[in-house]
């Protein structure tokens, strides 16, 4: 469903990411370990377009959506990201919070976009609160929030990036237990975490970076217990 060929960015001189390939299939579940600095975040922003890559291509379905006039709204809303922090407007509901960008961006009349964003809600749990505001809401049901607002769009991948780390511990099971349900429900996903356990139980394939670079990929069971490269041993070695 997506591909990318060769994407690289720096910042300066900073090489954030290397020329780097990803394949996801649809309905695939890519997690994406390594230390901090080694360019998670900056490839899933390549992803998305949000930080286009410097070089390299990304198709998308059957779309490159690296060539120039492409559509960005469209491509970040097929392309749904969730972040660390939850980046919800205070003075708005649960609810409008949720269908903001459908009305404001996509043009979505209002009973339409409520529809649409009361699903979203119910997929996360939290159709009794769409008329909470955020400061009212836990951590975690903010985060849920988050993650409907990106339903909401009815994406064919969603990336999370450590949606979980700005949690207190208690509450990053909530989170955890909504995105497996995403992905027992099919949804293609690639998901930035550090939390090894979710990534051993939900991954379809674990991918290893260190300072920009792809350095492994494969199976939780291979890459959790047969690492075959020595900075992907030493990484897991110190999480143990
Ligand atoms: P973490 O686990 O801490 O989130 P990460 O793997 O997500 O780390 P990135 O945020 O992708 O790492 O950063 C990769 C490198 O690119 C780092 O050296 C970082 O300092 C640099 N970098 C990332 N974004 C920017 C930016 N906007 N401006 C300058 N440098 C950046
Ligand atoms: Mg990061």
């Amino acid at each position: 469903i997506l591909s990318a060929r060769g994407i690289s960015r720096c910042f300066g001189s900073v090489t954030a990411l290397a020329p780097s390939d990803l394949d996801v299939a649809p309905g695939e579940v890519v997690v994406l370990i390594g230390p901090s600095g080694s360019g998670k975040s900056t490839l899933l922003r390549c992803l998305n377009l949000l930080s286009p890559p410097d070089s390299g291509d990304i198709h998308f379905r059957a779309q490159c959506i690296t060539e120039r006039g492409v559509n960005l709204n469209q491509v970040r809303r097929s392309i749904g990201m969730v972040f660390q922090q939850f980046n919800l407007y205070p003075h708005m509901t649960a609810l409008d919070n949720v269908t903001l960008a459908l009305r404001r961006v996509h043009r979505m009349s209002r009973e339409n976009a409520r529809a649409r964003g009361m699903a979203a809600l119910e997929e996360v749990g939290l159709v009794e609160h769409h008329d909470t505001h955020p400061g009212k809401l836990s951590g975690g049901q903010q985060q849920r929030v988050g993650i409907a607002r990106a339903l909401a769009l009815e994406p064919d991948i969603m990336l999370f990036d450590e949606p979980t780390s700005a949690l207190d511990p208690e509450l990053v099971g909530e989170v955890l237990s909504v995105m497996r349900r995403l992905r027992d429900r099919k949804m293609t996903m690639v998901i930035v975490t550090h939390e090894m356990g979710f990534a051993r139980d939900v991954a379809d394939r674990v991918v290893f970076m260190n300072e920009g670079a792809i350095i492994e990929q494969g199976s939780p069971e291979a890459l959790f217990t047969t690492p075959s490269q020595p900075r992907t041993r030493e990484f897991l070695s110190r999480l143990m």
